[in-house]
């Protein structure tokens, strides 16, 4: 029976979360820090008057992997979490780090983070070419493409947004047609890349009102075997041959989480984005859930994220991070539970 379910395996998915400090707008306005992140402990001290933020609080205790307070560098996200991804990505094995929550949490800092301090993309590559440089892994190549996906459809930052769509093969392997994937040699070509598809992902117009957070923007790094003859007649290295990948590491920055409860807002367009990522994140949950208990079946055709996905989720090595962005601001208390619920849910 395809119910079968194996013991999990506790490293298979780690749930961190990460508290951002209070912005300066938010200590102007007195609005206070509702949040102590310790070890692996976040407590919230829900304000229980929207007149008097500091009174009468609720508290509401959890516990994950890991709680990084506002104290906590990139770097230290990166040690701590994604480090072990790379590792695993060199043993040959697809793996996936997200970042989710309300926007403004922290997520586009996590992963992409500024020039002072590159993020998690930066520093997962910075330590893929120095691995690379071993004997070993000689005979590896490190590709990079980096898309968007917005409603169902796909964008790719790297080629002006251009559309691309994804397709499940005879071999039901799903592959993005036209996705442009580059062949990097070091990390200053990686980093132009990133940078190249960051503005893209900000500036670029894909629907009435773009913006960030209300699409799923996904960096892959594959490690290829350079020897694999390219089957195709024109050679041309932009489309994928998924036989040839070796290893895979998905870093995906979602769409507002609170953008999944715009299902009731007046103007049609924001009310179907809405519905749209909300069902995508309730489909990633279940994925992840579906992954954590070694179940057969994974329901990765639950929404066009799981669907992009699905080589990583159906992988028997896979191994997936989430990290949870919150807000510290007591004003943000209901988006910051409802984030935390929802990493709650996924292990
Ligand atoms: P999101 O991508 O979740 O919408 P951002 O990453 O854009 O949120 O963060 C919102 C703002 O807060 C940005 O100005 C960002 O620089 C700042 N910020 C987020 N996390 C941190 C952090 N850990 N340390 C300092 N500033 C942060
Ligand atoms: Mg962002």
């Amino acid at each position: 029976k395809e119910s079968s379910i194996k013991p999990c395996d506790p490293s298979k998915i780690v749930v961190c979360v990460r508290k951002r400090p209070l912005s300066k707008k938010e200590k102007l306005k007195n609005d206070p820090d509702a949040i102590k992140a310790m070890n692996n402990t976040v407590q919230v001290f829900e304000p229980k008057l929207k007149v008097d933020l500091t009174k009468y609080t609720e508290v509401h205790p959890f516990t994950f992997d890991v709680a990084f307070d506002e104290t906590a560098k990139n770097q230290d996200v990166y040690n701590s979490c994604a480090k072990p991804l790379v590792q695993a990505f060199f043993d040959g094995s697809k793996v996936t780090c997200f970042a989710y929550g309300q926007t403004g949490a922290g997520k586009t800092h996590t992963m992409m983070g500024t020039p002072e301090e590159p993020g998690l993309y930066t520093l997962a590559l910075r330590d893929i070419f120095e691995m690379k440089q071993r004997k070993e892994y000689a005979h590896l190549g490190v590709y990079i493409s980096f898309f968007e996906i917005y409603g169902s459809k796909l964008f790719d930052l790297l080629n002006g947004k251009k559309r691309v769509e994804c397709r499940e093969d005879a071999k039901q392997r799903v592959r993005i047609i036209g996705l442009e994937e580059r062949l990097c040699e070091d990390p200053e070509q990686v980093a132009q890349t990133i940078e190249e598809g960051g503005k893209c992902r900000s500036t670029g117009s894909t629907g009435a009102n773009a913006d960030s957070s209300r699409s799923h923007a996904i960096l892959e790094i594959t490690l290829k075997y350079m020897d694999t003859p390219t089957t195709s007649e024109n050679s041309s290295s932009t489309e994928s041959d998924p036989s040839s990948i070796y290893g895979k590491l998905s870093f995906i920055d979602l769409a507002g989480s609170e953008r999944a409860a715009d299902t009731t807002h007046s103007d049609r367009q924001t009310r179907m984005e809405g519905a749209e990522i909300n069902k995508s994140l309730l489909a990633l949950k279940e994925c992840i859930r579906a992954l954590g208990q070694n179940q057969y079946h994974t329901p990765f055709r639950g929404s066009k994220l799981t669907l992009v996905l699905k080589d990583s989720f159906i992988s028997p090595d896979s191994r997936t991070v989430m990290i949870a962005n919150v807000s510290p601001a007591a004003s943000n208390c209901e988006h910051t539970l409802n984030t935390l619920r929802y990493a709650d849910r996924v292990k």
